[in-house]
């Protein structure tokens, strides 16, 4: 993994924790909601079960008090009785107690239910903008209603469900036009939206939390994945260049022999599947002992490298290589044919030359000079790239003998 990709790995994994936690922290909000609706709507049902309960009596007498005085909208004529024991009790028809029930819960929980009508008896019981919307959508065949709203600047959920005219109620509302099933208005259930907001904060403070966390967990196992992966490509790269050194020669850093070999039989595996010519180049240096008796081997070194670099010019397609082969010989291997060989061969005996190496001893020139003995094999059935080399060798022998710093052709029959 490169740190790019470790970077965009971070990236995605940040992306889909951060998209897991949006549609999380709106599912929860979204959660919340419902709970406050529905503890609304529960509220709305409980009242409308004690109004019932209220109406299926005709109203219940209650004692006279400061709080809880003669309804003045209730035109029945026993609204107020005496007991015999001079008890002074009023009539609370449901209205009332929706009311007396909304001022108490109002004080303890911070719940509102309100009680009201498009054309509401009391006054007091006139519906608020957001009511009238609900009342209107009830007239519309609307069964519930309910939204996020303000009530003098403070969030509710507010629910309103419809109070409709059933059997008990014809008792008190039995006026022309009324009838069972008509809808006289309605309850307004808010819950201030703080109760419920801490709630789902709470619950979103956990969800952060938790993401949080495993954002750096996978942040730290992406950093262990790349930190484990960089230091498998150390290794590798080590592994690597040791096997590139069992491959090369430490004094020339040419291929050497064990790599020529490998890469001689693959070539000629190729060469076969496809019949071409593969070419074979035997290199080697003229009279180099007397060289190195006369100058020391260091120096004998030093003209194997400056030999080596020379050669080595000369060869940057992936088809041909040039190796050390031992002691002062060089071997080449090209797919081509033999005109384009003996070109390449003379070119590598001018590039030598050309570079002017004095040379003391040698008996043909005052310059390092290399013969070349040059073959190639069409590979077919029956010949081994071991006969390549034996036609190389062989010319390279003819080159020596017939007078050294020259090219010599293999001659054979096998020759193309
Ligand atoms: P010819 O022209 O017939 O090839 O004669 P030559 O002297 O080059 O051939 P010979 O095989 O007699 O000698 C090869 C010499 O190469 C022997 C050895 O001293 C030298 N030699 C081989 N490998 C190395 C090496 O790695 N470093 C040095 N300095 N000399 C080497
Ligand atoms: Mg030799
Ligand atoms: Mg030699």
């Amino acid at each position: 993994m490169k740190a790019t990709s470790f970077l965009m790995f971070s990236v995605v994994w940040l992306m889909l924790i951060g998209l897991s936690y949006y549609y999380q922290a709106e599912d929860d909000k979204k959660f919340g909601q419902k709970i406050a609706y529905k503890q609304a709507e529960m509220f709305f049902q409980h009242i409308v079960l004690m109004r019932k309960w209220n109406s299926e009596h005709g109203g219940v007498y209650v004692p006279i008090t400061e709080r809880t005085q003669p309804n003045p909208y209730l035109k029945t004529p026993a609204r107020d009785i005496i007991t015999s024991e001079g008890q002074k009790l009023t009539l609370i028809n449901p209205a009332l107690m929706t009311r007396q029930l909304a001022e108490m819960e109002r004080g303890d929980s911070g719940i509102r239910f309100h009680i009201t009508s498009l054309e509401p008896i009391r006054p007091d019981n006139q519906a608020d903008d957001w009511e009238i919307t609900a009342l209107q959508a009830f007239n519309q065949g609307q069964k519930t209603y309910q939204e996020v709203s303000d009530i003098g600047g403070q969030r509710f959920y507010r629910y309103m469900g419809p109070l409709i005219l059933e059997e008990p109620c014809m008792k008190c509302h039995d006026a022309p036009g009324n009838k069972v099933g008509d809808i006289r208005g309605g309850i307004s259930v808010s819950i201030p939206s703080a109760t419920i907001d801490d709630i789902i904060f709470l619950r979103l403070q956990w969800l952060r939390q938790s993401h949080l966390l495993i954002s750096a967990i996978g942040l730290m196992a992406l950093l262990l994945a790349y930190w484990a992966q960089v230091r498998l490509s150390k290794r590798l790269t080590k592994a690597r260049s040791h096997l590139q050194l069992a491959y090369l020669d430490a004094l020339t850093l040419l291929p050497n022999r064990r790599y020529y070999d490998a890469f001689v039989r693959r070539e000629w595996k190729r060469a076969t599947r496809h019949h071409y010519p593969l070419s074979m180049v035997m290199i080697d240096i003229d009279f180099f002992k007397a060289y190195n008796d006369n100058l020391g081997h260091v120096e004998g070194d030093q003209c194997l490298r400056q030999v080596a670099r020379t050669l080595r010019h000369y060869f940057r397609r992936s088809g041909d290589l040039i190796a050390r082969y031992g002691g002062e010989e060089f071997c080449v291997v090209a797919a081509c044919d033999s005109m384009q060989i003996m070109q390449l061969a003379e070119i590598l005996r001018m590039a030598v030359e050309g570079m002017k190496l004095p040379h003391p001893d040698s008996k043909i020139s005052q310059y390092v000079t290399i013969s070349l003995g040059v073959a190639t094999l069409i590979p077919r059935e029956n010949v081994e790239f071991g006969d390549l080399l034996l036609h190389a060798d062989r010319a390279l022998y003819d080159a020596k003998h017939s007078g050294r710093n020259r090219v010599e052709k293999y001659q054979g029959q096998a020759a193309e």
